[in-house]
């Protein structure tokens, strides 16, 4: 038994969207007792990075100082969970401290795992390979994107649960629609490569991204993924089929394999069937399966909704009523139901706003507004609507 060298009512795992907007609602709650565990200095808006890809924000406009999010009165342990010890209701961090907690909250966001596709570390940020998944290289997909005057574009999802699995597309779409304005779509073959059967997993919206592409003149390759590129060539590999081609390419962007990081796994949280490693919680409670006394939430979970902070902002009032219920000796009241929402850029100045919960069928929040299809001059909602309700609501624990 791991003796802590302090202890906390409630421990948080994860400073991201996650971890501060818990910490906010567990402080508007009342808790007086509420610890955080993040290494990072900088706390970031990751869905501005698709706008920066694209040539509408800059990456800096996408961070703050972790201490201005991070609300009065939570103890903030500057550090890196190595590992949760369930049995003994510790975690132990890569320093060496082991904090002790009465409920822990696990929102460690998602692990990248760039080697799975062989080829792509070494050619990544080396000038033609870039991600709109690392705030360091959003930049360059929009140096790249305004470089490019012909040849060929590949825009990449890889197979598996993603964080926010449509902005593999988004970016496609901002890319083209400039080079539409510049007049060199028609001198770029663009390819998406896909490892979904459909565009999208909710039919209207699928329906409408077919248009899209179409649109655009772009070649999409369902079921496939990249299976291995060098700096100038990649394979692309059908899985239906089997089939394999290989593509020559001036320009690429990457969306990492991901998964849950391996800690979880480590610690005996995570889900047995997820071949991701994703923290096993229970979709509807936001509670371990197997510990009560651990709650999750956000990207590393195995909950089936859509990877997005939209889902976050669902999932993090209804963990609060639960977490201080199980605290109060109460059964668990609270139900999330997979709400998740994802604002696909179609052009720089249209957006599909897809909504949607665990029955996969639309759930529109704005009222007045068809938004089974493309919303024209909505881009500012994006821009600027969005992340005010992120900064100023959400991670305040009010929205
Ligand atoms: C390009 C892109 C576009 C996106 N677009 C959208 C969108 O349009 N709409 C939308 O809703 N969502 C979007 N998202 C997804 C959204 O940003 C994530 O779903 C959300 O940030 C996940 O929150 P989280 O708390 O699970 O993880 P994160 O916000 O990633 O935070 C995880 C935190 O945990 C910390 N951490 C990691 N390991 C440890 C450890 N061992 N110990 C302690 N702390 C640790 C990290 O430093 C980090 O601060 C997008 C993401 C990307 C990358």
């Amino acid at each position: 038994m791991l003796k802590p060298d302090q202890r906390h009512q409630v421990v948080i795992i994860g400073g991201g969207t996650g971890g501060i907007t818990v910490a906010a609602r567990l402080k508007r709650a009342g808790l007086a007792d509420v610890a955080l565990i993040e290494p990072g200095e900088t706390h970031y808006y990751q869905p501005l990075w698709t706008l920066v890809g694209g040539g509408r924000a800059s990456a800096a406009e996408s961070g703050r100082p972790m201490s201005s999010v991070i609300p009065k009165g939570v103890t903030w342990i500057k550090d890196k969970v190595a590992r949760v010890n369930p049995e003994d209701r510790t975690v132990t961090t890569e320093s060496g401290k082991v904090v002790g907690y009465d409920r822990l909250v696990v929102s460690p966001g998602i692990s990248y795992f760039w080697e799975k596709i062989p080829g792509l570390s070494e050619n990544l940020g080396k000038g033609t390979v870039s991600s709109n998944y690392l705030y360091d290289l959003a930049p360059l997909t929009w140096a790249n994107v305004q470089r490019t005057k012909g040849g060929t574009a590949v825009f990449h999802q890889p197979m598996g649960p993603i964080k926010c699995a449509g902005a593999p597309q988004k970016i496609a779409y901002l890319a083209c629609d400039y080079w539409r304005e510049q007049g060199d779509l028609t001198n770029i073959r663009t390819i998406m490569v896909l490892p979904t059967p459909s565009m999208f997993g909710v039919k209207v919206w699928s329906d409408e991204l077919v248009k899209v592409a179409a649109r655009y003149g772009i070649e999409v390759r369902f079921n496939s993924q990249v299976t291995s590129m060098t700096d100038t060539t990649m394979e692309i590999k059908n899985n239906e089929t089997g089939e394999t081609e290989t593509i020559e390419y001036n320009f690429a962007h990457m969306t990492p394999p991901q998964g849950a990081p391996a800690w979880i796994k480590d610690s005996g949280l995570e889900d047995p069937e997820s071949p991701f490693g994703y923290m096993s919680v229970d979709k509807n409670t936001m509670q371990h399966t197997k510990y009560p006394e651990i709650f999750g939430l956000g990207d590393a979970t195995n909950t089936p909704n859509s990877k997005t902070g939209a889902a976050i902002r669902k999932q993090a009032p209804v963990l609060v009523t639960n977490l201080t219920a199980s605290l109060a000796g109460q059964s668990l009241k609270g139900s999330y139901d997979g709400y998740a929402s994802c604002p696909i850029t179609t052009s720089r100045n249209k957006l599909l706003l897809c909504e949607f919960d665990y029955t996969m069928e639309p759930k529109p929040s704005l009222p007045l507004i068809n938004t089974k299809k493309e919303i024209k001059e909505f881009n500012h909602f994006k821009k600027t609507g969005l992340p005010a309700l992120y900064w100023n609501f959400m991670l305040k624990g009010r929205a």
